[in-house]
C-alpha cells in the first residue's frame, strides 16, 4: 500500500491545528502508520528541503522549519501521496481552495502550516530520512 510523509510545520503546531489536521486525514479514510513530535536541527531541515537549496527563500524556509517542534507522520492508503496533496491545497495559500488545509488555515506562503510529499519517490526518501528507525507494518 502507498505511504506518504506529512509534517505539521511549527506554525501549525503553535496554532493548535494538530488535531484538526490529523482528523481530516483520518476522516478521509487514511491510516496513521507512524507519528512523532520533534524539533529538527538546521542540517536536517536543509537535507529535507535540499531540492530547494538554490531558491532565494531557502534560508528563511530552513529558519521556519527549525523554529519549533513539528509533527512528523507517515500516512498510508490508496493514492495517499496525490490525495494528501489535494487535502493540503496549493503551496501559496491564496491559491489554495477553501476546504483544503492551506485554504482554510493559512495566508502566507512562508507560513503554510503543513508539508506533504510531492511524489511516491520523494515520499519514500522522506520517510527514510524522518523515520530512520523504520516504520512498523
Ligand atoms: P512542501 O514541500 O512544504 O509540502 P510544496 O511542495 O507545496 O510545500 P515547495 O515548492 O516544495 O512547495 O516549497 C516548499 C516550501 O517552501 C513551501 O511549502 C513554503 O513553505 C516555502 N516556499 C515556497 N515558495 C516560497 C516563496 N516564494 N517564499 C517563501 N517560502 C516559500
Ligand atoms: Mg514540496
Amino acid at each position: 500500500m502507498e505511504s506518504t510523509f506529512i509534517m505539521i510545520k511549527p506554525d501549525g503546531v503553535q496554532r493548535g491545528l494538530i488535531g484538526e489536521i490529523i482528523s481530516r486525514f483520518e476522516k478521509k479514510g487514511f491510516y496513521l502508520k507512524a507519528m512523532k513530535f520533534i524539533t529538527v536541527e538546521r542540517s536536517f531541515a536543509e537535507k529535507h528541503y535540499a531540492d530547494l537549496a538554490t531558491k532565494p527563500f531557502f534560508g528563511g524556509l530552513v529558519e521556519y522549519i527549525i523554529s519549533g517542534p513539528v509533527v512528523a507522520m507517515v500516512w498510508e492508503g490508496k493514492d495517499v501521496v496525490a490525495t494528501g496533496r489535494r487535502i493540503i491545497g496549493a503551496t501559496r495559500p491564496w491559491e489554495a481552495s477553501p476546504g483544503t488545509i492551506r485554504g482554510d488555515f493559512a495566508v502566507e506562503v512562508g507560513r503554510n502550516v503543513i508539508h506533504g510529499s510531492d511524489a511516491v519517490e520523494s515520499a519514500q526518501k522522506e520517510i527514510a530520512l524522518w523515520f530512520p528507525e523504520g516504520v512498523s507494518e
